[in-house]
């Protein structure tokens, strides 16, 4: 891996902290050769602090350790692109990200749901619960329901209004997920199958 620290005069490059998993971006900080490579052989994010003028493993204090998964260098060789699994909340004020945000992903909505589901599938006696009342009818209505779901999709694939279209898509969604745990099944099988093809 070719660095040009070269440009600044401290010898120091950006380095982007992005999660491995939710590839959100955690925060960001500088590294110098010496930080670099005390990243590499610790497999904890080093930088080189430029407020305490020192290398600065982060997580030394609060044990919130960067551990090191990929580095990456950009087109001309002066930024890096670090890909870490984070141990605890990134920021010293106590949040995910250095922007104050959560560090989820679109797919682990999708397990949060699935963990609702899974929840009223293990209480169907839940007289208060839509999804409840599905597992209570069975599986030839709730695969029934997938089927009115797909068709209200395609309906509305044909018009011009996308609010109704993202709409039916969330139904089509929904209920597919709830089908699949009738089946005793999750997406994350779904996407093995899709996985096992790909690489054929
Ligand atoms: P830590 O490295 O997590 O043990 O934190 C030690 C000190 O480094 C904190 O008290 C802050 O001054 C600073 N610090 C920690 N995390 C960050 C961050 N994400 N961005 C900027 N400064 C930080
Ligand atoms: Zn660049
Ligand atoms: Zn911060
Ligand atoms: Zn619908």
């Amino acid at each position: 891996m070719k660095i040009d620290f070269s440009k600044d005069k401290d010898g120091l490059v950006p380095a982007i902290i992005q999660d491995a998993q939710t590839k959100n971006v955690l925060m960001l900080g500088y590294m110098n050769e010496e930080a670099l490579e005390k990243t590499k052989e610790s497999g904890k994010v080093t930088f080189f602090s430029r407020s305490k003028q020192r290398l600065w493993t982060k997580g030394e204090e609060s044990g919130n350790f960067l551990r090191l998964v990929d580095i990456k260098v950009d087109c001309d060789n002066d930024t890096l692109l670090v890909s870490v699994h984070p141990q605890g909340p990134t920021c010293h004020k106590g949040t995910d990200t250095c922007w104050g945000e959560k560090n989820t992903s679109e797919m682990t909505f999708l397990d949060t749901l699935e963990e609702v589901i899974s929840d009223r599938r293990s209480n169907p006696a839940n007289d208060k619960s839509y999804v409840a009342s599905l597992f209570r009818s069975g599986i030839n209505k709730i695969a029934q329901k997938v089927g009115e779901e797909a068709v209200e999709v395609v309906i509305e694939a044909k018009d011009d209004n996308d609010d109704l279209f993202l709409n039916e898509s969330a139904d089509l969604l929904f209920h597919y997920l709830i089908l699949l745990q009738a089946k005793g099944y999750k997406l994350n099988d779904v996407i093995e199958v899709l996985k096992s093809r790909h690489s054929k």
